[in-house]
């Protein structure tokens, strides 16, 4: 069979590179010398594609990556060998023995744990690379702190372990100060009661994108796991943060399917939900929930075309989505529409589509479907 040319786009999502690593280069510069870059590249790295986001970011200097899967880190693998990797979620036992295989450090929250690692390492005689995860308030993995020098020390008595990381994880860096610093002061608490600790091959980490607004420039702390900021996407706003602005990563983009004019009083889409007050304009886009315009924006939601803002009429559907254009001068089929990115001077930012959604950046990140393809965008252009 020939090859067929590539079809036109109907929607898909344009991650600027470039962008990316300068993210990343700002970042690095607002942070201590000695902090260590932990680039978070799970679910698909937020969606940009683990390949491109990663390779970009080892190119921009990132020093270790951190992800939620065995598959995750058997993809960054194939990148290349050398580059530590850290799995953040508990394994299932029957995991455990692929974990030497791909080179991957993995978190310890328990004793049970410690036990299976260190068979898994007996196993492929070699030792398995560790970070020890604390519970100072966010309930998720981690040994509670209280009990953390008991783990501490079953992992260095084990044969097979070899500990090269402690972390912790804040449950509310972005809105409440006080728990975040009680957290740190947890964590500290834990670290003093495992005695004199050699930071020279061990990294003390806890804090995200958010973390980094109150980060501790001095004290045990030498590296930083940064997910959402790389993406060009500031949690909300704070010291170190409004210093490194950001520059958006991703844009999500589709078009004007059918353009036409419907009477005063026609509903529009299922169940009715919106009925037009006036004779109007309305354009058909050629996206729906099946690539990722989640149906909370149904009624709700703005787009951009021809550099204006356009709202969402009625319910979103799998495949098209209907907006109001009647008071654009032109607007024909095939015309390009803004979902979340820049057109003109107009923007719409994740924040904002996150907040029509009623979600978080990071989950309108990871919703945009497999339907749409990722365009990787360089310096050089698409
Ligand atoms: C996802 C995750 C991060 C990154 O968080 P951002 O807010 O995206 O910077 C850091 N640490 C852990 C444990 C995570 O699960």
């Amino acid at each position: 069979m020939i090859p067929r040319a590539q079809l036109p786009l109907r929607c898909w999502a344009e991650i600027d590179l470039a962008a990316l690593e300068r993210n990343l280069r700002r970042i690095r510069a607002a942070l201590p010398v000695h902090m260590r870059y932990v680039a978070v590249v799970k679910a698909d790295a937020y969606g940009h594609g683990l390949h491109q986001v990663a390779a970009r970011l080892m190119h921009a200097g990132a020093d270790l990556f951190a992800v939620a899967t065995l598959a995750e880190a058997a993809a960054l693998r194939e990148l290349g060998p050398g580059w530590p990797i850290l799995l953040l979620s508990p394994l299932v036992p029957d995991e455990d023995e692929y974990i030497p295989r791909y080179d991957v450090a993995v978190t310890v929250s328990s004793l049970d744990e410690v036990h299976r690692f260190d068979r898994a390492g007996s196993h492929a005689k070699r030792p398995i690379d560790v970070h020890l995860k604390i519970d100072t308030g966010m309930g998720r993995s981690g040994v509670w702190h209280t009990a953390a020098t008991a783990v501490y020390q079953a992992i260095h008595d084990a044969a097979h372990l070899r500990l090269v990381g402690i972390y912790t994880h804040y449950a509310s860096p972005d809105d409440d100060p006080a728990f975040t610093s009680e957290q740190r002061q947890r964590f500290r608490r834990a670290l003093a009661s495992f005695g004199e600790l050699d930071t020279t091959h061990l990294l003390i980490h806890a804090d995200n994108s958010a973390g980094l607004e109150t980060i501790e420039r001095a004290g045990p702390f030498n590296a930083v796991r940064v997910g959402l900021l790389q993406f060009g996407i500031s949690p909300r706003r704070g010291s170190l943060l409004d210093d490194v602005l950001p520059e958006p990563v991703f844009s999500f983009r589709t078009r004007v399917g059918l353009v036409k004019h419907l009477p005063a009083g026609t509903s529009i889409s299922y169940g009715q939900t919106y009925r037009l007050t006036q004779d109007s304009r309305v354009a058909i886009l050629t996206a729906g929930y099946g690539d990722g315009i989640t149906r909370s924006l149904s009624n709700r939601g703005e787009v951009l075309i021809g550099g204006q803002r356009c709202r969402v009429l009625g319910r979103v559907t799998m495949d098209q989505t209907i907006v109001d254009v009647t008071h654009l001068e032109a607007v024909a089929s095939g015309d390009e529409v803004v979902l979340i990115g820049r057109q003109g001077d107009a923007e719409i930012k994740v924040v904002e589509f996150s907040a029509w959604a009623e979600s978080i950046p990071w989950e309108t990140l990871c919703s945009v479907t497999k339907r749409v393809p990722r365009l990787y965008r360089t310096s050089l252009g698409i």
